[in-house]
């Protein structure tokens, strides 16, 4: 299916193909920091399918314990996450933050991975008082 991004500032704006069977949830503390968040979700497109229409978003090359290195892109003006790669000149596919897609409401994360380092409270919060607006 089509996807739509943009940034919260409107600077980033992208489309993109994904397969929604391959959303998923990261539990990993890399993506806790730099979501700022309890985990982050995504999604994976292929390269060939995505297309800029607005904006050049900033380029931090993040290294894993395992030495491994990806470039993480944000919005220089807003922050928001954009997505990530590999570190190549032409990546083969990108790795879409669901938050900032049009479409996220439809993108179900299937699956979750670095469960190791899991937020201990989050199969508690259906029980947790709730509001629908602040
Ligand atoms: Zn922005
Ligand atoms: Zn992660």
């Amino acid at each position: 299916m089509k996807v739509h991004g943009q940034c919260h500032c409107g600077d980033i704006r992208f489309e993109a193909e994904v397969d929604p069977a391959n959303a998923r949830i990261c539990h990993c503390t890399d993506c806790q920091t730099m979501s700022g968040s309890a985990f982050r979700t995504g999604i994976s497109a292929p390269a060939e399918t995505l297309r800029m229409i607005s904006g050049t978003p900033v380029r931090y090359i993040k290294t894993a314990d395992s030495g491994i290195q990806r470039a993480h892109m944000f919005c220089g003006r807003c922050g928001s996450p954009v997505f990530s790669s590999a570190i190549d000149e032409n990546p083969t596919r990108y790795q879409l933050r669901i938050g900032m897609l049009k479409e996220r409401h439809e993108l179900v994360p299937k699956a979750q991975i670095w469960t190791k380092s899991e937020q201990h409270w989050l199969g508690e919060i259906a029980d947790f008082p709730a509001t629908e607006t602040q």
